[in-house]
């Protein structure tokens, strides 16, 4: 009988724009790190944000991974038909009373600078109405260690996010964390971008009694500008060949690529790659976190 995997990895894009250099670190990385060994890989459109969401993104890209030979386990989820399960999160943590609701405006945001002070964390003001839902986050959490970067001291206090927004929509970081614990997720290898983001992560984990995943985080991409890739902001879609695709990003990543395999297809590399890493290959070792720019 086959066994059952222990290891269930995910690449979460959002379909914001079709994936870019930048996106293929986490994709591809992601992938290596769940199939060296012997896992699940799951697809996830992080499409909750209904308003970024942009025409045609996701199909683009599906092709985009189907073309870099990324198989993925099962069907593909998208958050958009998942709301019901996270009115349920959230109506779990209501009862608890680890959420609370605020009144805020965006312009009374705006005004009160980088972070939302915590204005309605002991109820809202006589006369105003509930616009959104809010966590309360204490001011401690604990540090936490990350598979490349080590132990991540506590942050310092945090600012209570919004959960679910004026708009009606659930915020990506209620939704990620529902959908990791709901697909057994056990290894979220994903953009540096979100590492400052994982201590509430997993104290939302906590709170709606989920495991906690281990997280990696890869090294961000950038522009000419020293900007992050970013798909929302335009990036250039990825169009070179799958070779070029697999070389490049394993060498963003920290490894030597063997001349042989310069111009093989995505299947020999993906193939080439994972036997790699189950055998010596760390995924990605000593450069540094910050953004690294393409090498030309
Ligand atoms: N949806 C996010 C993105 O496209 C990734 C979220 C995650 O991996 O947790 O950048």
């Amino acid at each position: 009988m086959p066994s059952t995997p222990t290891v269930t990895g995910r690449f979460a894009p959002s379909p914001s724009g079709p994936l870019h250099a930048g996106s293929l670190i986490a994709a591809i990385g992601s992938y290596l790190s769940a199939r060296s060994q012997g896992g699940r890989w799951l697809l996830r459109l992080e499409d909750v944000d209904e308003g970024r969401v942009r025409p045609g993104a996701a199909d683009t890209i599906l092709r985009q991974l189907e073309a870099l030979a990324l198989d993925w386990d099962g069907p593909v989820q998208t958050q958009s038909s998942r709301k019901a399960v996270y009115r349920e999160a959230l109506v779990a943590l209501q009862a608890q009373s680890m959420v609370y609701p605020c009144a805020c405006t965006r312009q009374e945001i705006r005004d009160f600078g980088e972070h939302y002070p915590g204005t309605c964390r002991s109820g809202l003001a006589p006369g105003r109405q509930t616009r959104s839902w809010r966590l309360r986050v204490p001011d401690h959490l604990p540090p936490w260690e990350d598979r490349f970067h080590g132990w991540q001291p506590s942050p310092a206090p945090q600012y209570d996010p919004v959960l679910l927004r004026a708009d009606g929509y659930f915020a990506y970081i209620l939704a990620c964390v529902v959908d990791d614990g709901e697909h057994g997720v056990s290894e979220v290898i994903r953009g540096g971008d979100l590492l400052a983001l994982t201590a509430v992560q997993r104290y939302l984990q906590s709170t709606l009694n989920l495991p906690h995943p281990q997280y990696g985080h890869l090294p961000l991409l950038c522009d000419a500008d020293g900007r992050k890739l970013s798909k929302s902001a335009d990036s250039p879609a990825w169009t070179g060949s799958p070779s070029q695709a697999w070389e490049e990003t394993l060498r963003l990543l920290g490894w030597t690529t063997p001349a042989g395999l310069h111009g093989a297809s995505a299947l020999e590399w993906r193939d080439w790659a994972c036997t790699r890493m189950a055998v010596e290959q760390p995924l990605y070792g000593t450069a540094p976190l910050a953004c690294t720019s393409r090498q030309r």
